[in-house]
């Protein structure tokens, strides 16, 4: 088959490879119908995650067709649809039992195009396939089930949720990428006061508008903490979600929440970041971090299905998989707009 191959720091190729085959009784291989690039692979690209080894498949998102199941799959058969999720799960480990997946001890976790080989290739192994994947509803669109493999889950799992949002909130969202986009719609749900975007883009501040954000500030000539003071009467934002992953943009995300106010760190961060605790230890502040579990999939599929969250307004650009290495160029270049670009399989292949 031919997949996608991180040959280390910059360097990347769409190339012919062995096929996946079944190692475990729990594993299922999944032809990839659809699949995405995420910010994360960019930085496996940059070399920021150094644990990613030469040779590795990359990508930890698609939408697919069995074609195979190992004897200890009970609940897929081949040719169910399904969506392979960012996160794997044992379902039997501790975290997993508390539904805490993203941490599982056995194996499961952020391990396609990681640890394992991920899914920006033809066929995909998924390992404990009952438990890291969902079946997909007839008549659903791939593109849309395909935002939900990790941007959706991670915006309202490590942003939302975690942020504690709650109606009447004002919510602030740090960086309006794909994620803090996520963040902005699923803020929504728990209809906030005001959701606020910052970011240095005006083609992304005009995503994030679109999005449902209704206060939008480029913090490369405005000064959020003066407007946000202003529409709280000086108190500050509830919730702040950082979705961008600098130093600077945390400790923004910390400066702007208001005494007793919540900050959700969804960003990866690369390098280390301050915490003013001279300034703000009296404040009774709740920080949150994390990785995200996708726990909520299964709700955020149906609110998607019902066309209560549209998915599909993610996807700005669209390739073949012939293409893909032309999609990481577009996905990769700030100027280009992207979103998410969708990689589909070849109409003539099989
Ligand atoms: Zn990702
Ligand atoms: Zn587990």
């Amino acid at each position: 088959m031919q997949a996608l191959v991180y040959h280390g720091p910059g360097r990347k190729a769409w190339e012919e490879v062995p096929d996946p085959e079944i190692t475990d009784e729990g594993d299922v291989i999944v032809r990839v119908d659809a699949t995405t690039i995420c910010g994360t692979d960019l930085h496996i690209l940059g070399g920021d995650v150094p644990e990613v080894r030469p040779g590795r498949i990359l990508g930890h998102e698609a939408v697919g067709t069995v074609v195979e199941a190992g004897d200890g799959v009970h609940r897929l058969s081949p040719g169910d649809r399904v969506l392979v999720s960012c996160i794997s799960a044992c379902g039997a480990c501790r975290f997993c039992r508390e539904g805490r997946y993203g941490q599982c001890l056995e194996g499961g976790g952020w391990v396609l195009g990681h640890a394992i080989d991920g899914t920006q290739a033809q066929y995909v192994r998924v390992p404990y396939a009952d438990t890291s994947t969902y079946l997909i509803p007839d008549g659903a669109a791939d593109e849309d089930i395909l935002m939900l493999a990790d941007i959706l889950p991670t915006g309202y799992e490590v942003g939302v949720l975690a942020g504690g949002v709650r109606p009447g909130d004002v919510v602030t969202i740090v960086g309006a990428g794909p994620v803090g986009l996520s963040a902005i719609a699923c803020a929504r749900l728990f209809s906030p006061s005001h959701v606020i975007a910052i970011d240095v883009s005006d083609a992304r501040l005009a995503a994030a508008g679109k999005f449902g954000a209704d206060v939008t500030i480029n913090d490369s000539r405005e000064d959020p903490a003066g407007i946000i003071r202003d529409l709280t009467g000086r108190l500050g934002s509830d919730v702040v979600i950082e979705a961008a992953g600098t130093a600077a943009t945390f400790e923004l995300a910390v400066r702007l929440a208001r005494p007793g106010g919540r900050i959700a760190n969804i960003g990866v961060h690369g390098k280390p970041a301050t915490l003013h605790l001279e300034e703000q230890w009296a404040r009774d502040i709740t920080i949150t971090t994390g990785l995200v579990d996708a726990s909520s999939t299964p709700t955020l599929m149906r609110l998607v299905t019902s066309g209560q969250l549209d998915a599909g307004r993610f996807v700005t650009h669209r390739f073949s998989m012939d293409d893909f290495e032309k999609a990481y160029d577009v996905f990769g270049d700030a100027a280009s707009g992207a979103l998410k670009v969708v990689v589909t399989r070849e109409e003539d292949e099989d």
